[in-house]
C-alpha cells in the first residue's frame, strides 16, 4: 500500500510520501538504541515535565490535528476533536500516576526470611526500543495509549503507523519532539508493512505492541514468537450488545446506534452484534432501526455529521461483501444496505436481522456503520450467542437486574463487561481482549508494565 493521505470523503489523493530507504531507517535505529541508553536514566519527574507539555502542546494544536485527522480517515470533525482531548487526558494521567504504577514492591517479610534473605524488592526496569505497528481508525489516541506509558516507563517508541495516515504519524513525531523529549525517544518510521519482519528481527528492537487485523498480529506475532521478543496485540473484535427485558430500552437503543456508528462504525469496540431477549426484541429493534435510519451521513468536516465516508475503498468493499453475502444466505435489510452513487466511500448505517450461523456477517468483524441483530430466548441463549465468535474484546450488557449482571460478568468471553453503558477506553482502566482478539492489556498499570523488565532485586 502506497503512504499517502487520500480523502475518503472524495477519493483524491491528496500526498503521496516516500518510504524512508535503508541508510535512513539504520540512521533512526541507531539513534533509538542510542537514546534509550540515556533516556533511561531519567526520572520520572523530568518524564512527567515532558509529557505535560505535549499534553498543553496538544491543546493549542487540537483543531489543526483533528482536522488532519478528519482528511486522513474520514471520521466526524467533532469526534476528532473529542479523540484529540482524550490523548492529553491520558497523557497528563500517567505523567501524574506511572511513578506511583512502578513504584518498587517490597514482598512479605516472612516470605524474605523464607527465601533465606535479609531484604527483598520488585522493581520495574525499561526494555528498551519499542517498535508500535498502529491502526488507522484512531490514529492519535491509538498511537498514545501506547506512548505515553511507554515514555513515562523510560523506554522508548518506534512507530509504524497505517498507511492512510502519515500526517498524523509525522505529526505526533515532531509533537513530542517540540515538547522537548530527545529526538531519538519518538521516532515515526515511514515504512510500509514489509519492513516490519526485518526491523522486528533487529536485535536494538526489544519488543513489539500491535493494534489492527488478526493477519498483520498474526505475522508481527509470529516473528517476535522467533526472535523471543515480548509482543502485545489489540486486535479486531465484533462486540455482543445484550439487552434484556429489564433494561431501560430508549437510552439502549440511543445507545446502540452510538455505540455501532461511532468513528463511522470502524472501531474496535464498537458494539456490532445486538443480542435481544424476545420479549422486548420488537421494542427495542423499532427504536434502533429508527435511531440507525435517521443519522445525518454526509462532509465528516461538517459540523452536526453523525457518519462520514469508510476509510478505504477496499474497507468498504470488504463490508459490502459482508452484507451482501447475509442477504443472499436470507438475512433481512431493515435499513440501509445500498452504496450511494456518489464520490468517495461511502456506506449507510445498515441493520441486518435474521442471521445465521452460516452467514459470514456472524464470524467476521464488519468494521463499518451495519449492525446485525439477533433474538434470544433467555439469558443462557444469550450468553451463548455472545460467546459464538471468535472475538472476544469487550461487551455490553443491559439489565437492572443484579443477578443477571453477575451471569454475564462470570460467562461473557470477553476484556470488558460494560453495563447499562457502551464500552469506552479510559487511561485508569486496563484494555484489551481475549480470544482472536490478542493478549495483553494496554492502559492502567497493566499496561504500563508490559513492557517493563520486572526486576527482582534479592539481599542475602
Ligand atoms: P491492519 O490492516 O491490520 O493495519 C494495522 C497496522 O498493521 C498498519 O500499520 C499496517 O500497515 C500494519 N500491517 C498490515 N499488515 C501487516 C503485516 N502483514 N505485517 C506487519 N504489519 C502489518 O488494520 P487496520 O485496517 O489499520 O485496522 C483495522 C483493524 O484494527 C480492525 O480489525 C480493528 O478491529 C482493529 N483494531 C483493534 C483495536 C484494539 O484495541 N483491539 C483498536 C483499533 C483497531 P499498512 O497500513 O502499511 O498496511
Amino acid at each position: 500500500m502506497a503512504i499517502a493521505t487520500v480523502n475518503p470523503a472524495t477519493g483524491e489523493t491528496l500526498t503521496t510520501f516516500e518510504a524512508l530507504d535503508e541508510q535512513e531507517l539504520e540512521r533512526r535505529l541507531q539513534l533509538a538504541e542510542a537514546t534509550f541508553r540515556t533516556y533511561r536514566t531519567t526520572s520520572f519527574a523530568d518524564r512527567a515535565r515532558l509529557l505535560n507539555r505535549a499534553a498543553d502542546l496538544l491543546d493549542e494544536d487540537r483543531e489543526d490535528i483533528a482536522r488532519t485527522m478528519t482528511t486522513e480517515m474520514g471520521k466526524p470533525l467533532a469526534q476528532a476533536r473529542a479523540e484529540a482531548a482524550k490523548c492529553a487526558k491520558a497523557m497528563r494521567w500517567y505523567a501524574e500516576h506511572a511513578e506511583s504504577l512502578l513504584a518498587d514492591e517490597v514482598p512479605a517479610e516472612r516470605d524474605v526470611k523464607d527465601s533465606g534473605g535479609s531484604r527483598a524488592l520488585v522493581r520495574c526496569r525499561p526494555l528498551g526500543p519499542v517498535l508500535a505497528v498502529m491502526p488507522w481508525n484512531f490514529p492519535l489516541w491509538q498511537v498514545m495509549r501506547f506512548a505515553a506509558p511507554a515514555l513515562m516507563a523510560g523506554n522508548v517508541g518506534l512507530l509504524k503507523h497505517a498507511s492512510n495516515v502519515p500526517r498524523t504519524a509525522l505529526w505526533l513525531e515532531d509533537l513530542l519532539r517540540r515538547a522537548g523529549f530527545p529526538e531519538g525517544c519518538f521516532q515515526t518510521l515511514l515504512v510500509g508493512s514489509g519492513a516490519i519482519d526485518a526491523i522486528l528481527r533487529d536485535d536494538r528492537v526489544k519488543a513489539a505492541t500491535l493494534t489492527g487485523s488478526e493477519p498483520a498480529g498474526r505475522a508481527v506475532a509470529a516473528t517476535a514468537g522467533e526472535m523471543i521478543k515480548k509482543t502485545v496485540l489489540e486486535l479486531g473484535g465484533s462486540d455482543p450488545f445484550v439487552v434484556m427485558p429489564s433494561a431501560d430500552l430508549d437510552r439502549a437503543a440511543e445507545t446502540a446506534v452510538t455505540a455501532r456508528v461511532q468513528n463511522n462504525g470502524q472501531s474496535c469496540i464498537a458494539a456490532k452484534r445486538f443480542i435481544v431477549h424476545a420479549d422486548v426484541y420488537d421494542a427495542f429493534v423499532e427504536r434502533f432501526v429508527a435511531g440507525m435510519a435517521a443519522l445525518t451521513v454526509g462532509d465528516p468536516m461538517a459540523e452536526g455529521t453523525d457518519v462520514g465516508p469508510l476509510a478505504s475503498e477496499q474497507g468498504r468493499a470488504d463490508l459490502e461483501e459482508l452484507v451482501d453475502d447475509a442477504r443472499r444466505g436470507g438475512a433481512d435489510v431493515l435499513c440501509g444496505g445500498e452504496r450511494p452513487d456518489r464520490p468517495g466511500w461511502w456506506y449507510p448505517p445498515t441493520v441486518l436481522a435474521g442471521i445465521t450461523r452460516e452467514m459470514r456477517i456472524h464470524r467476521e468483524e464488519a468494521f463499518g456503520p451495519v449492525a446485525t441483530l439477533y433474538r434470544a430466548g433467555d439469558l443462557d441463549e444469550a450468553v451463548l450467542i455472545a460467546n459464538d465468535s471468535p472475538f472476544g474484546l469487550s461487551s455490553n450488557v443491559w439489565t437492572r437486574q443484579e443477578a443477571e449482571v453477575e451471569r454475564f460478568v462470570r460467562d461473557l468471553e470477553a476484556g470488558g463487561v460494560f453495563v447499562n453503558g457502551m464500552t469506552a477506553s479510559h487511561p485508569a482502566f486496563p484494555f484489551g481482549g481475549v480470544k482472536r482478539s490478542g493478549y495483553g492489556r494496554e492502559l492502567a498499570g497493566q499496561g504500563i508494565r508490559e513492557f517493563c523488565n520486572i526486576t527482582t532485586v534479592w539481599h542475602g
